[in-house]
C-alpha cells in the first residue's frame, strides 16, 4: 500500500470540512476589503526564492524542494506564497499601472523540514498581498482584517508587532548589532555565530534559550528608527490603541524572510503549544524592485491553515437537502427525475437500491438530510411521495407534480 510522503497529509471528512470553512471565511472577509483571487504556479524558478526570501534564510539554504527539471532548469516548489505573487504582479506589468492591487490566494506550500506537531512538509496557507499603498493606515487595516478572520473562526489570539526599519535606519542598526554580537560571540550557538556574518538580524529570534539570555541587552532597532519609520510605528500603535486591539511590541520579532521592512507582525496562539504563530506578515516595500519591477510598496500576510484547524469553532452542522429512496424498484427512475429537478435548488442524495423503510431512514440520517422522501407501493400507485421533515418530524403525502 502506498502511503503519503513523510510530513504530508490527506485531508478528509472532518478535517476537509474545517479546511473549506477556514478558506471560505477568509475569502469572505478578504473580498470585503477589496481583495481579488490570484492563482500562481506551485513550481517556480529557484532564483525567485533566492532573490526574495533571501540567500541566507533557513528556507532557502535548508528547506527547499529544489530540483532540475527535464529541461535542465533549476526549479523549486514554492516554500511560501508572497514571492510568486510579486513575480506575477511584475510579470503582468501591474507595477507600471497607477492602480493599487490587492490579491488573495490559498494553496499548498512545501518545506523540507523535520516533521513535527503543527509542522508539515506540505502545508496550506491563505494569504493576502496589497500593492501600491505606502500608508501605515494600510498596515493597520491588514491587521484588523486578520483579526476579523480569526474572530469569525472563533479563534483567540495575541498580536505581536515590531518595526524592521528601512534602508535609512536598518544598515546603521545592523552594524551596531554586529558590534554587540561580536562581543558575546562565544556565548552564542553555532547557528548564531554563522548568522553574525550572513544575517545578523536573525540572531534575535534564535530559539536557543541560552542565546536569548545573552541577547536581553542587545541594541533594539525600535530605539534606532529613522524619523519616518518612527512616526509610522507610533501611528500604528496609536491606531491599534484607539481600536482597542491589544498587542505586544516584540523587538525580537524579525520574521524568517529577508524581504520585510517597517511593520512586521505575528498572530500567536497559546492553544497549540507555547506561542505558536498562526499568522504572520508585514511590509515589503523593496520586494517588487528586487524582482525587477518598478518601486512599489507592498504589505501582506499568510495564515497557516493546518495550524489553526484544531482551533476553529465549526458552526453547528445543519441538516440539509433531501434523501430520496424507493421501496419498490419501479420507483427509482421517478426519483432520478425528481432529484435532477430538486438539485437546481438543493442538495439531493439518491439511494439506487430499493430497500425497506427502516434502512432508508438510517440512510437519511447518515446523509444528514433535512427531508426523507420515499416512494413505496402505495405512493407509486397514487402518484404521490411520502415526505418527512427530519427536523420538525412532520410527515406528509404529496402529489409528485405538486412537489
Ligand atoms: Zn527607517
Ligand atoms: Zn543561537
Amino acid at each position: 500500500m502506498i502511503q503519503p510522503l513523510r510530513g504530508m497529509k490527506d485531508l478528509t471528512f472532518e478535517e476537509s470540512d474545517r479546511f473549506v470553512h477556514i478558506v471560505k471565511t477568509a475569502i469572505t472577509v478578504a473580498r470585503s476589503y477589496g481583495y481579488n483571487y490570484i492563482e500562481t504556479p506551485i513550481l517556480e524558478e529557484t532564483a525567485l526564492f533566492k532573490r526574495s526570501v533571501g540567500d541566507s534564510s533557513d528556507i532557502v539554504t535548508k528547506e527547499m524542494y529544489q530540483f532540475e527539471d527535464k529541461g535542465g532548469n533549476d526549479v523549486c516548489m514554492r516554500p511560501e506564497g508572497t514571492a510568486g505573487i510579486v513575480r506575477a504582479f511584475v510579470s503582468a506589468k501591474l507595477d507600471r499601472q497607477p492602480m493599487k492591487q490587492k490579491f488573495y490566494y490559498y494553496g499548498p506550500m512545501f518545506r523540507y523540514e523535520r516533521p513535527q506537531k503543527g509542522r508539515l512538509r506540505a502545508f496550506h496557507q491563505f494569504g493576502c498581498e496589497s500593492f501600491g499603498e505606502a500608508s501605515v493606515y494600510e498596515d493597520f487595516t491588514v491587521i484588523v482584517m486578520i483579526g476579523q478572520i480569526f474572530d469569525a473562526l472563533g479563534i483567540g489570539y495575541d498580536l505581536l508587532i515590531n518595526s524592521l526599519g528601512c534602508q535609512d535606519c536598518m544598515p546603521a542598526y545592523r552594524e551596531k548589532l554586529v558590534g554587540f554580537l561580536t562581543t558575546i560571540r562565544s556565548d552564542l550557538c553555532e547557528d548564531c555565530n554563522r548568522r553574525i556574518s550572513t544575517n545578523p538580524i536573525r540572531v534575535l529570534d534564535c530559539k536557543n534559550e541560552h542565546c536569548q539570555a545573552h541577547l536581553t541587552d542587545s541594541p533594539k532597532l525600535i530605539h534606532a528608527l529613522c524619523d519616518s519609520c518612527d512616526t509610522d510605528f507610533n501611528t500604528l500603535t496609536a491606531l491599534l490603541d484607539k481600536a482597542e486591539i491589544r498587542y505586544t511590541v516584540d523587538t525580537n520579532l524579525v520574521r524568517g524572510l529577508d524581504y520585510y521592512n517597517k511593520t512586521a507582525f505575528e498572530f500567536v496562539s497559546n492553544e497549540i503549544g507555547s506561542q505558536s504563530a498562526i499568522a504572520g506578515g508585514g511590509r515589503y516595500d523593496k520586494l517588487v524592485e528586487y524582482l525587477d519591477g518598478k518601486p512599489t510598496p507592498g504589505i501582506g500576510f499568510a495564515l497557516g491553515i493546518e495550524r489553526i484547524m484544531a482551533l476553529v469553532q465549526m458552526p453547528r452542522k445543519q441538516r440539509e437537502g433531501y434523501y430520496m429512496g424507493a421501496m419498490v424498484p419501479e420507483a427509482i427512475d421517478i426519483l432520478l427525475r425528481l432529484a435532477s429537478r430538486k438539485r437546481l435548488e438543493d442538495k439531493v442524495t439518491v439511494e439506487y437500491n430499493s430497500k425497506g423503510f427502516k434502512s432508508h431512514m438510517k440512510g437519511a440520517d447518515k446523509a444528514h438530510a433535512r427531508y426523507a422522501l420515499l416512494i413505496g407501493e402505495d405512493e407509486l400507485a397514487n402518484g404521490t411521495v411520502w415526505l418527512k421533515d427530519l427536523e420538525t418530524k412532520e410527515e406528509q403525502s404529496i402529489r409528485i407534480d405538486a412537489l
